[in-house]
């Protein structure tokens, strides 16, 4: 089991924040396997009691949620101009959750949220590349030279855009069309860069897909949480 800071494993816990955690801590209130422990940094693993006042932190259950996120919403725990952000709906929970990654506000579609940060940290890790599928509302048309060279990749600012799927859904209509785009990186606004790469706006974005896992019968604004298997399956 991973060693971590006694601050940390407090405030992980979920009974207070960091710095509040370190004040317990040199002030004499946290005790590790029943002896008082007053040195901050001092290494604790899961197998170590810790109590607080003599009480034992007691481990936050870990939840995961697949969001259908409606675009409107920023994906952030907190936002500074008080936009409606993504834990919004789950502020009733009184857990401590915040998204996997992110979407953008005008975006819609899959996000993940939890408060299982190692989860996080893996899913979000660029060398795990999660695949993701996009469906991508163009107005006007990728052409077909243009949808074979999204698929081999792009030049964009930040560098060459690896393999992409791509798939028509609905071919030009009112001079626009519907594509799903498949990738495994999650830069930036990259999809929506991949079509400005070829002066051609995306009116809608949705992820359909993230992993195996899809929107099946959410709406958007709805949830379900992951069953284990599929939390196992993921990492
Ligand atoms: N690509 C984008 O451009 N926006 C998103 O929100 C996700 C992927």
């Amino acid at each position: 089991t991973n060693e971590v800071r006694l601050q940390k494993a407090i405030a992980d816990s979920g009974v207070t924040s960091r710095r509040k955690a370190e004040e317990l801590i040199t002030g004499g209130r946290v005790s590790v396997n029943g002896t008082i422990i007053t040195v901050l940094g001092t290494k604790v693993t899961d197998n170590d009691k810790v109590e607080v006042d003599g009480v034992p932190l007691t481990k936050e259950e870990k939840v995961y949620i697949l969001y259908y996120k409606p675009s409107g919403e920023i994906s952030a725990v907190e936002d500074d101009n008080n936009r409606r952000t993504v834990t919004s709906k789950f502020e009733g929970l009184g857990l401590r959750i915040y998204p996997v990654g992110r979407l953008d506000y005008d975006t819609s579609g899959i996000l993940l949220l939890t408060n299982d940060g190692e989860f996080t940290q893996y899913m979000t890790h660029p060398k795990f590349e999660v695949t993701k599928t996009y469906r991508v509302k163009v107005d006007g048309i990728l052409k077909r030279h243009q949808q074979k060279e999204m698929a081999k990749g792009l030049q964009l600012e930040d560098g060459k855009t690896a393999p992409a799927g791509i798939e028509i859904i609905r071919d030009k209509k009112d001079r626009n069309m519907i594509l799903d785009v498949t990738i495994h990186e999650g830069r930036n606004r990259q999809v929506r860069r991949m079509f400005e790469y070829f002066d051609l706006e995306v009116l809608k974005l949705t992820r359909i897909k993230y992993d195996f896992l899809d929107l099946d019968k959410l709406s958007e604004g709805e949830y379900r949480f992951l069953k284990p298997h599929e939390v196992k399956k993921l990492i």
